[in-house]
């Protein structure tokens, strides 16, 4: 826990009800989207109360320190070309530490090295070399760099959607090059293989990789909520205090313990599934998401298999692993002195005992017989990982219902970048909302 978690808010006393400003706009859910409202509300001199139900900020954002260890909630990155999430983090003091521009894919009981030669041109011939796709689809990744880094977002967005793997197709890709690369990089970022994620998410996500680098905070990524909510009064956030109720129309909502709370506006910035339900029992409300879900298993290790801050990729077509990072490698602080953190993914849930076991000897035939002495740490099952994001689907980033704002990431990109925009609209919003109120007098 950082010192700024322990002094976050872990109840709401009843006297606080009584000290509690009208005024205020109520946030339910204090993820990324809610805590990027938040902010921008606050900045823009609108008192806020932020309900978080469970006990620290960040939601799907976070960090655990175990046995010295810091466990991010999964295998997340932050994009260090990110532009509104950019703006809004001091960037520099989360020390971000990059992994490099590509990845080793295990194939034919190897590790082959995929570079992006553009970034690392030292890497062109073992990347030319590797047998990840042919000597035709390499040219194919650079045209398609060129076409992608050369569109505007707004281009991007109104190329015709389809799924990424059509999308691949039609680029001419060859089917090696989907199954051995393509299905393990993007499939560990769409928590799916199957890639039937829109290509405009295919195409927004492989910009921002081919601008940047894909990053960690030094000391976990649960330092990236941390540090926005350091910025908001301490006292308008309420950690433990889930949300049962809305009242549409009221502006006001209901703890589950039964307090009742008014405001001047309300804010939905829970995730899709929670949204709905809050919505849903009394009129129009957001569609529930389908979900993608991943297994995410932590190993610790006397040594690192790979001593250098890479993803490793299962081209293989067989196994359960789908990547795997050595955190430490990037960010020495996710692991004590003389130790290693490794992070294995496993796409979709999983919860036989065996997994680890089975998860170990798969990775023997990746870096040998060492993983023998490897240490289970943990297994997150996560299934609410991120929400499936189809072709066609509205990434707008905002809804309203009967005066209640929705924001968060199933409106918008599945992303740290997509639940920040979408948090700052609906304070946009908001203030449009209460600013058009005071003119007319009711507010
Ligand atoms: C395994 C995994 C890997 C990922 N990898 C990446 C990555 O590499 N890069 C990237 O950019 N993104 C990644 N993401 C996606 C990113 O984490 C999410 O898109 C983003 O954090 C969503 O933020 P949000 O605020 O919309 O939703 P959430 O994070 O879900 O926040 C919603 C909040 O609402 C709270 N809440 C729910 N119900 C209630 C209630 N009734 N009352 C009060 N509070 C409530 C929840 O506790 C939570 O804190 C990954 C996600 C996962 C799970």
């Amino acid at each position: 826990m950082t010192p700024l978690q322990k002094d976050l808010r872990s109840d709401f006393p009843p006297t606080e009800l009584m000290k509690h400003p009208n005024n205020s706009v109520l946030i339910v859910g204090a993820g990324m989207a809610g805590l990027a409202c938040a902010l921008k509300l606050h900045e823009a001199g609108r008192p806020v109360q932020l309900f978080e139900g469970g006990d620290k900020v960040g939601g799907r954002v976070r960090t655990d320190r175990v046995d010295g260890f810091l466990l991010d909630r999964g295998f997340q990155v932050y994009l260090d070309t990110y532009p509104e999430t950019g703006k809004l983090l001091d960037v520099e003091a989360l020390d971000l530490r990059p992994f490099a521009p590509g990845a080793l894919v295990y194939r034919d009981g190897r590790l082959h090295r995929l570079m992006d030669v553009f970034r690392r041109p030292a890497s062109l011939w073992p990347s030319l070399i590797a047998p990840v796709g042919s000597f035709a689809d390499k040219l194919r990744v650079g045209r398609l760099r060129a076409k992608i880094l050369g569109s505007s977002s707004q281009r991007i967005a109104e190329r015709p959607d389809r799924s990424t793997e059509t999308y691949l197709r039609e680029s001419g890709f060859s089917e090696p090059m989907i199954d051995d690369f393509f299905r393990a990089f993007y499939g560990g970022i769409f928590l799916e293989r199957d890639l039937q994620t829109s290509s405009r998410m295919f195409e927004f996500t492989f910009k921002l990789f081919g601008r940047g680098s894909a990053t960690v905070p030094a000391r976990g990524m649960g330092e990236i909520p941390a540090q926005l909510a350091s910025r908001l009064p301490q006292e308008s956030i309420h950690l433990n205090c889930p949300v049962r109720k809305i009242d549409r129309g009221q502006s006001s909502l209901t703890l589950a313990d039964g307090r009742s709370i008014k405001g001047s506006a309300i804010v939905i910035a829970t995730d899709g599934s929670t949204a709905h339900r809050l919505l849903a029992d009394r009129g129009p409300a957001p569609n529930a998401p389908k979900w993608r879900s991943v297994t995410n298993l932590y190993f610790s290790a006397e040594q690192s298999p790979v001593r250098e801050a890479i993803i490793c990729l299962n081209g293989s077509g067989q196994g359960r692993v789908n990547n795997v990072c050595v955190m430490s490698d990037a960010a020495p602080a996710y692991a004590p002195v003389r130790q290693s953190l490794i992070s294995v993914s496993v796409l979709g849930l999983h919860d036989d005992t065996a997994l680890s076991q089975e998860v170990l000897d798969e990775l023997a035939d990746w870096f040998g017989p060492v993983t023998k002495r490897w240490k289970h740490l943990r297994t997150d099952r996560i299934e609410q990982g991120l929400p499936e994001q189809l072709a066609g689907r509205d990434t707008t980033g905002l809804a309203e219902y009967d005066g209640v704002w929705v924001c968060g990431d199933h409106l918008s990109s599945a992303s740290i970048e997509g639940a920040v925009v979408s948090g700052q609209k609906a304070a946009e919003a908001v203030c449009a909302s209460l600013g058009a109120a005071r003119k007319s007098g009711w507010a």
